[in-house]
């Protein structure tokens, strides 16, 4: 028997999995009681996010509730986050590593920051902001690929007290100009370009063309990655434009007083990954995101300050931001920060990275997981991963196939796996495994964290029972939340509260927080999220989760990935349409076609059987990696395709379509 028939035999049937012994005996969080003990203690629970903090002022209050939706949480405090995420730690790990960055190629440019130096970078180059301008309450964008100096940005951003607007790299002269605008944002903070799978890409001419649209003038700090390398472009700097290190050295050694900050002071601005369509601006503030990230990185990624922590997302989504900088800085940890791509310049790259460095905790999305997969078990196999402890998923839902993949070949059965519900409105983890106390069920995220109070309800707004599927809510309000949706005050309670509240009251139990996906719920409060909510396909009036559908789907032997929408159906009012990528070594097309019908026929039910199998090479995914299903239900309806400009592969689309029209 192979490898990886060993997995399914053995793993295959199993839907429980308990936590090792090895990791449990260490966990940050190993008392089951914290469940019940901050549902009796709510709101003064969050207490303990906040003492992981170091408070200038102490707060008055823990939450002051008494505007909802705009809840104000730790009023009274004062803080800075560049000194919570760094001066702090300087007594006693001055000299530790901060940040592991990971260069790409693999040349010299590796560079280990330990806290001493990040805290001597960070106040130059505050010093320098402010010397361009940047004062208080002044949005700064960055549009930066993975260099040392991105953190570095935010953290001086937040010392003196300038909220950061981060625009993710790979996003088009028109969407940063876009938000640039919508922002008001004066500043921004570019790279000249960067490496990506050993060329030396070009960005700043994009950041320029952005830049170009902006309404009112803007000040440009310009990294030079690409400068001592070779091929930069030919890149000169023009007016308004000014180079980070002759910015830093100007200011060689110059220290900058963190500004203190109250609690509900805004520490950054972030555009949602766009999705589901027009991307939104989420304002998160100093004190609750930082207390909910930090509470969380320490409970969930069980973070502990001499752990070399993994992150691979990029700092340009909200993943980034929470957990590769400002929750595991405030924990006083390793973070490693990698500038290139997983599969270059082979498929091993993470493995190597986790292997040299010792990683502890890894966390990464299903999209990436399944990437893995295809490209096999032996590249993982080449390396020793035995430093691991820990590992995540965040982003989509993962399908217990590459659930289990990831708990074998990468954690060698000995890692427990968070699978983190949340997004970049929530600030941070919201429903997952406590790892050190609960069992994990793959394929569900787990129960809500102890203090969150996440309910499925049906379309009327009553919580459906164990066993039932419906709307994910929120019904209460933590910390870490976003606070509005930058001036658009009303967008905000439309676009998350109007659901399901009641909007003209003030006591807040009238007041729920509609995140927009769908799950279910099982007897033991395990949430499985099947998708957001227009991710549902109506068949006959029976709704089925798309995840669910796709989940059957690529259990069938030689399905690699799989997308499922509802298209229109006269008679049943949707069918299921699947479209589906094959491993390489798969069956002919008519043998996978009915393995896939019998697959979902025996896991779900004839109701689910799709209607349309269409076979594609790559699915449309936006650029942080989630499949676009919109766009697959517009083919398969037959419209007009909407947005696309958040689409990391547009050409595939045109190419689906093809496929699909020509038949
Ligand atoms: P937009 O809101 O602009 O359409 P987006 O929702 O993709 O974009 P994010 O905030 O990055 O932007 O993603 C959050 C969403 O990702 C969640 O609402 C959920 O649909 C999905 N998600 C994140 N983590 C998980 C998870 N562990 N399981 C299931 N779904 C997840
Ligand atoms: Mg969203």
């Amino acid at each position: 028997m192979t490898d990886d028939d060993n997995l399914e035999t053995r793993l295959a049937e199993q839907d429980v999995f308990e936590p090792p012994e090895s990791f449990v005996s260490q966990a940050n969080v190993t008392d089951a009681g914290i469940y019940e003990e901050f549902e009796e203690n709510w709101p003064e629970c969050w207490e303990a996010a906040a003492d992981l903090l170091d408070w200038y002022e102490g707060y008055d209050e823990v939450l002051d509730d008494s505007n909802p939706p705009f809840y104000e949480w730790f009023t009274g405090g004062s803080l800075n986050a560049s000194h919570e995420c760094v001066d702090r730690h300087l007594p006693e790990r001055a000299d530790e590593v901060a940040i592991e960055w990971v260069g790409e190629p693999e040349d010299e440019a590796d560079r280990s920051i330990t806290y001493g130096e990040l805290h001597r970078e960070v106040n130059e180059f505050a010093a320098a902001l402010r010397e361009l301008g940047v004062g208080e309450d002044d949005v700064v964008t960055m549009h930066m690929p993975m260099v040392p100096a991105h953190p570095i940005a935010l953290l001086a951003c937040a010392r003196i007290g300038a909220p950061h607007s981060v625009v993710f790299a790979g996003f088009s002269a028109s969407a940063l100009a876009e938000r640039m605008n919508a922002a008001d944002s004066e500043y921004l903070i570019t790279a000249d370009g960067y490496y990506r799978r050993g060329d030396a890409l070009d960005h700043l001419s994009k950041s320029r063309e952005g830049v170009a649209d902006v309404e009112h003038d803007v000040e440009t700090v310009v990294v030079d990655r690409l400068g001592p390398n070779g091929d930069d472009h030919g890149h000169e700097l023009r007016e308004n434009e000014h180079d980070y290190d002759d910015l830093l050295a100007a200011n060689e050694g110059t220290t900058v007083e963190p500004v203190e900050r109250d609690a509900e002071d805004m520490l950054f601005l972030m555009y949602t990954s766009g999705t589901t369509g027009k991307p939104k601006g989420v304002k998160h503030t100093t004190g609750g995101y930082l207390a909910w990230t930090a509470w969380t990185s320490q409970a969930v990624l069980d973070v502990k300050p001499e752990d070399t922590y993994f992150c691979s997302a990029d700092i340009g989504w909200i993943t980034g931001h929470s957990y590769i900088v400002y929750g595991p800085l405030a924990l006083g940890t390793t973070t490693t920060m990698y500038e290139g791509a997983p599969d270059y310049p082979e498929e091993d790259r993470f493995w190597e990275i986790i292997d040299d460095l010792d990683v502890t905790q890894f966390y990464t999305a299903p999209t990436a997981i399944r990437s893995f997969m295809k490209w096999g078990a032996e590249y993982p196999a080449r390396h020793d991963l035995s430093s691991l402890r820990l590992l995540g998923t965040v982003g989509e839902p993962i399908n217990p196939k590459p659930w289990k993949w990831y708990y074998k070949h990468i954690g060698g059965e000995e890692c427990p796996i968070v699978d983190t519900w949340w997004q970049t409105e929530t600030g941070g983890h919201m429903i997952t495994t406590l790892p050190g106390v609960k069992d994990m069920k793959p394929g569900s995220a787990g129960p809500a964290l102890p203090g969150v109070d996440a309910q499925i309800v049906d379309g009327d707004g009553e919580e459906v029972p164990a066993g039932g599927a419906g709307y994910l809510t929120v019904q209460k309000p933590w910390p870490g939340m976003l606070r509005t949706l930058y001036k658009n005050d009303e967008r905000f309670i439309e676009e998350y509260w109007a659901e399901y509240s009641d909007t003209d009251s003030d006591d807040p139990a009238d007041w729920v927080y509609f995140p927009e996906d769908g799950a279910k719920i099982d007897d033991e409060g395990y949430i499985t999220v099947v998708g957001r909510v227009d991710d549902v396909v109506n068949v006959s009036g029976h709704r089925l989760g798309t995840m669910e559908i796709e989940s059957a789907v690529v259990s069938a032997e030689g399905v690699a990935e799989a997308a499922v929408v509802g298209a229109d159906d006269d008679l049943k009012g949707e069918v299921v349409h699947a479209y589906v990528i094959l491993e390489g070594d798969a069956a002919d097309e008519d043998t996978m076609r009915e393995r896939i019908e019998a697959a979902v026929e025996e896991q779900i039910g004839p109701i689910a059987r799709p209607a349309k199998v269409v076979f594609t090479p790559e699915l449309p995914k936006t650029r942080s990696g989630k499949i676009m299903r919109r766009l697959l239900e517009e083919i398969s309806d037959g419209e007009e395709l909407g947005n696309t400009s958040t689409l990391r592969n547009p050409e595939v689309v045109r190419d689906i379509e093809a496929e699909v029209r020509g038949e």
